[in-house]
């Protein structure tokens, strides 16, 4: 393996203030009862901002703010007025795209290579997409004069800041709801220079409020009774706790949470495409990925060979700075993070299945775990069934197309799949058998606004993207 240059992508583009307010009725306001804390470079600790920490009160008036804009302007703004808004707002994330890509790897740790080439043109594709939808609501299949909810409370995790908050956003106001979002407490600040994006777009005040702070802001959000409709991804523990809230309100609930996907490798699967298909799969964003191909099958008959090769690849993927363009692995998104990866890991070790990682040194600050694999899995270890969130694979083998489903379904977690061969016939067959609201074929880890995304069983319920991520916003 040949050196490679560092190439450093610089910083000087982004201005990080020392202390940020909240986002309430188009402005930034102080805090009416909130606390602050700070949020750090997972790659070297490094502090970057100072935060608000939003308190009940301040959820208020958020909730408030929403309220007024959407009773006064947005449920009255036409669909094709509020299209120019999204388009404006995904026009501007184009072009202010390499801004958010260099602070969503400072705040993040992931790659700049990803946030400049994934996170950050899917943010900008999912404004384009529900643009569009925004006065051609009637023809989405959901009624001849769907309505807006309300007031949507939305929350969001911290392995895709930006997009998620796209994810989340894009749909609501194209159906004509406002928002309270409540950002990661470790990833805030591209969800506050979204909110300079909603003032350079000149969004009416009030239809975009960003309230950051811990899980108990996203607590009183979710607990307040003007919100309509919560949208949340996350945890599957915190997912089970926000239903049991809402549980005999009227408020609409969408859940999007954790997944164990099984990546499934026939033995006449392209090896090579397959082995990239793998790493994209789980090393993609420091496996913090709730659709994740964390759980590896293998065909028997082809275990050996895809192991070596596997082992092979890994051995190039470059570790480090983040911000490096030739970064492939960045850093683990938070000390709590990294210490649930090791303490599951250990289990791993603990439960008798042999653990792998290419030689690779670790920077000496932040927080980091390398590439790693898990052979000799059997179905009933922790590591087969939990999910890690981080860069780790257990590898599991089968013999015949029945077993592979069987096992792949053999988890409480159902979001995504990968099927990998050659046959088109069987492709097709694994797709009607899988449990999961995604099946990629030869391929993984792809997204796209026109395609819903959602999981079974306790990856959740309700919709993300295309038309079907319309129905969460709508009645
Ligand atoms: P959480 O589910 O705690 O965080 C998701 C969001 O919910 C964050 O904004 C969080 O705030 C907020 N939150 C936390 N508690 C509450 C609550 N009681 N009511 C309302 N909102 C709340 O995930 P963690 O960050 O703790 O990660 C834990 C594990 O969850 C990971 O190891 C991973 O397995 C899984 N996970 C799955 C994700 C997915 O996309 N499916 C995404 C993230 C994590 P805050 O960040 O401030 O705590």
């Amino acid at each position: 393996m040949f050196e490679y240059a560092p190439a450093p992508e610089s910083r000087s583009i982004v201005d990080i203030a020392s202390s940020y307010g909240l986002f309430i009725g188009g402005e930034f306001v102080d805090t009416r009862d909130g606390h602050t804390f700070k949020t750090i470079s997972p790659a070297s600790e490094e502090v970057l901002a100072e935060l608000t920490e939003a308190g009940p009160a301040d959820v208020d008036a958020a909730v408030a703010a929403a309220r007024r804009a959407y009773d006064r302007v947005w449920s009255k703004t036409p669909g094709r007025e509020r299209a120019k808004y999204l388009y404006r707002i995904a026009r501007i994330l184009a072009e202010r795209s390499r801004e958010f890509a260099v602070l969503e790897t400072l705040d993040n740790g992931k790659p700049i290579r990803e946030s400049r080439d994934v996170d950050v043109p899917l943010a900008s594709a999912w404004f384009f997409y529900y643009a569009g939808w925004a006065d051609k609501l009637a023809y989405a299949g959901l009624g001849s004069d769907p309505q807006p909810v309300g007031v949507a409370g939305q929350i969001i995790p911290w392995n895709f800041p930006l997009m998620m908050l796209a994810w989340k956003i894009a749909p609501a106001l194209a159906a004509g709801n406002t928002v309270v979002l409540k950002p990661a407490e470790t990833t805030p600040l591209t969800a506050l220079l979204f909110a300079s994006v909603c003032q350079q777009a000149e969004l009416p005040p009030g239809v975009v409020n960003i309230v950051t702070g811990a899980g108990a802001t996203g607590q009183a959000l979710v607990a307040h009774p003007d919100v309509d409709k919560i949208a949340f991804t996350g945890s599957t523990e915190v997912g089970k706790a926000i239903a049991r809230a809402v549980a005999g309100t009227d408020t609409k609930v969408t859940l999007e949470l954790g997944g164990k996907a099984a990546n499934v490798i026939f033995d006449d699967a392209p090896v090579d495409q397959a082995v990239e298909g793998i790493v994209n799969g789980i090393f993609f964003n420091q496996g913090h990925v709730c659709c994740a191909g964390s759980r590896l099958l293998v065909q028997e008959s082809v275990y050996d060979e895809v192991l070596e090769r596997l082992k092979r690849r890994m051995a190039t993927l470059r570790l480090g700075d983040p911000m490096d363009k030739n970064t492939d692995v960045g850093a683990i998104n938070s000390r709590e993070q990294l210490t649930r990866i090791r303490e599951l890991s250990e289990v791993g070790d603990a439960e008798g299945a042999q653990r792998w990682s290419a030689a690779c040194e670790l920077p000496e600050h932040g927080f980091w775990f390398p590439p790693t694999i898990f052979t000799g899995v059997t179905q009933a270890h922790r590591i087969a069934r939990e999910e890690i969130f981080g860069p780790v694979l257990s590898i599991l083998t089968f013999r015949t197309p029945a077993e592979a489903v069987e096992k792949a379904n053999n988890t409480p977690y159902g979001l995504s799949a990968g099927v990998w061969t050659e046959k088109g016939s069987r492709i097709l067959w694994m797709a009607d058998r899988l449990r999961a609201g995604v099946v990629w074929a030869n391929t993984f880890n792809r997204f796209d606004p026109t395609s819903p995304f959602g999981g079974y069983k306790e990856s959740g319920h309700g919709r993300e993207g295309g038309r079907h991520g319309l129905e969460a916003y709508l009645r």
